[in-house]
């Protein structure tokens, strides 16, 4: 058989990148990767000198290698980065990943807080699941962004660096067009009210597809434990990602095709959103800013505690 060669220089080739019409060696596919990080983080102005990042650290492998990433950048850009890790209380699950978590941190000297759901919700995740029969993505989603929101501000963050990868970015697009819900493709990624108790949300790894994440922390031996969160497989978002890898497949560069499609929409989309009047109001509950009197946490809060 024919040795395939690097694109790039005469190694033997490791990684294809098909939607690239590439084959690079794995030199050439770190400098690649890497570098396509730091023009994302440019071309959305995602950092600025001496701001405050925190990391939304799940401790999987997307926001672990983000870690690193940053970690790398610090070393040219100066700012400060720690670490948030929420522990929504996933037996068999989280404690592992926390356990990454700490270790990675440790590792690269950043400052990590472990913030417990039960502590501020009154909740765990599982006990959540044993008196409801719906989706687990969604509370835990709107739980999960009002305390990182809530802790990257206490601790008196500029942005809050969330994982997301290309993967995440176009399903979460198809599902929003497939619910039609335009309003919250307007709104992801970035609020349409801007309030000081939001601290803004940056997504460096936005064009970076999920595989190659993965293939970037083997080759820089970044310890990496592969868990799906145990209630992912319920949730619609699965039915979706497994239809993208089906188009990627057959037709290369779907996901970044939705990904800039997105990003062209959103800005029409925004434009017409500002005509009509959103109102901002500040919970009545627990003051965070909120689309309604009171806020979807509180409301998810009451909700369950009159189940019991
Ligand atoms: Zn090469
Ligand atoms: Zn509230």
């Amino acid at each position: 058989m024919e040795k395939i060669i690097c694109s790039l220089c005469e190694k033997p080739a490791s990684v294809n990148l098909q939607y690239a019409a590439k084959h690079l060696c794995s030199g050439c596919f770190v400098k690649y990767f890497e570098k396509r990080f730091l023009r994302t983080i440019r071309e959305f102005s995602m950092i600025k000198p001496h701001e405050k990042i925190a990391v939304g650290l799940s401790g999987g492998k997307d926001s672990v290698v983000m870690l690193h990433l940053l970690a790398k950048l610090r070393r040219r850009l100066p700012f400060e980065i720690f670490a948030i890790t929420i522990d929504e209380g996933i037996k068999n699950y989280r404690n592992t990943t926390i356990h990454i978590a700490k270790r990675e941190c440790k590792k690269l000297g950043i400052a990590l807080k472990v913030i417990i759901f039960k502590e501020d919700i009154g909740f765990n995740l599982d006990e959540i699941m044993k008196k409801t029969n719906s989706s687990a993505c969604s509370w835990c989603g709107v739980f999960r962004r009002y305390l990182l929101n809530k802790y990257a501000r206490i601790e008196n963050a500029n942005k809050i660096a969330i994982g997301h990868n290309l993967d995440d970015v176009a399903q979460t697009v198809l599902m929003n067009i497939m619910r039609n819900e335009p309003i919250r493709i307007a709104r992801f990624l970035e609020p349409i009210t801007n309030d000081e108790y939001f601290i803004p949300r940056v997504h460096p790894l936005l064009r970076t597809p999920e595989k190659e994440i993965a293939i970037y922390a083997m080759l820089k031996d970044i310890q990496i434990k592969y868990m799906e969160c145990p209630y992912a497989h319920f949730s619609f978002r699965q039915h979706v990602k497994k239809q993208l890898n089906d188009s990627e497949e057959k037709y290369p560069s779907t996901k970044i095709r939705i990904l800039n499609s997105f990003l062209e929409m959103k800005k029409h989309l925004r434009k017409w959103m500002k005509d009509e009047k959103f109102k901002l109001f500040h919970c009545k509950k627990c003051g965070e800013s909120s689309s309604a009197q009171i806020c979807m946490r509180c409301e998810m809060i009451m909700k369950l505690k009159n189940m019991a």
